[in-house]
């Protein structure tokens, strides 16, 4: 009969076995499953450019000087293919640790200067995969919490008047050039082309024009479906102020 007491041996192997991986499972702890694996979001700042379709009844961000158009709640796409963002590729969303930095890039980058005054501030969220840098990182995901506009009217600063802002208004992109100095240098999506830029206006130049409209804070809000708000000039923190 030794066939079947190594079949009754083989039973209570398995049946040990099985119980042992039984108890496996349920030993480690739940919570430290869903730590690991639940992206807790970190929180950055950068600058974008507002836009508005040429009808007005749409309004998205892009990037100072590249990339395409994005929405508030976004997910990186790589022309490479990457499924996400690798240190050997540039894709995925930008952002800087402090609105210190992001504001500091001006006096560093010249086409930083060139995209100013017109640059917003963005807090967003980063999630997904994010790599790290010594300045701030490249997220996978990005979600925009709130949009910062600048308080001061633009054309009056084109004038060389400091006025409060009251509202926005909606003009032709001002191509940036090397000559002038000034404008937006983002080519970017071309899809993009028609739209025009916003800019900060005080309550004698926030004024609608035939095909320029002129926009409160709430509704550009409810365009990009996220908070919006005036931003003092001169004001700048760390993220979460
Ligand atoms: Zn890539
Ligand atoms: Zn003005």
């Amino acid at each position: 009969m030794p066939a079947v007491v190594l079949l009754v041996l083989l039973i209570v192997v398995l049946v040990l076995l099985l119980r042992a991986v039984g108890s496996v499972d349920p030993s480690i702890p739940a919570e430290g499953i869903a730590e690991g694996s639940a992206d807790e979001p970190i929180l950055a700042v950068k600058r974008a450019h507002v836009r508005l379709s040429p009808e007005g009844d749409e309004a998205t961000l892009t990037g100072l000087t590249a990339g395409s158009r994005y929405a508030v709640d976004a997910t990186a796409h790589c022309p490479r293919g990457c499924p996400e963002p690798r240190p050997t590729c540039r894709c995925g969303f930008y952002a800087m640790r402090s609105d210190v930095e992001s504001r500091n890039l001006p006096h560093e980058a010249s086409w930083a200067r060139r995209s100013e005054p017109l640059s917003v501030r963005l807090d967003v969220e980063l999630s997904g995969v994010v790599l790290e840098y010594d300045l701030g990182y490249r997220a996978q995901r990005q979600r925009v919490i709130e949009v910062g506009i600048p308080d001061r009217c633009v054309p009056c600063a084109e004038q060389g008047v400091d006025r409060q802002a009251a509202g926005l208004i909606a003009r032709p992109r001002r191509v940036g050039s090397h000559l002038s100095g000034q404008g937006n240098p983002y080519l970017g999506d071309p899809s993009l082309r028609s739209w025009s830029e916003l800019r900060s206006a005080c309550i004698d130049h926030w004024v609608s024009e035939p095909g320029w409209p002129a926009l409160s804070l709430s509704e550009l809000a409810d365009l990009l479906d996220t908070v919006v708000a005036w931003e003092a000039s001169g004001t700048a923190g760390p993220v979460g102020r």
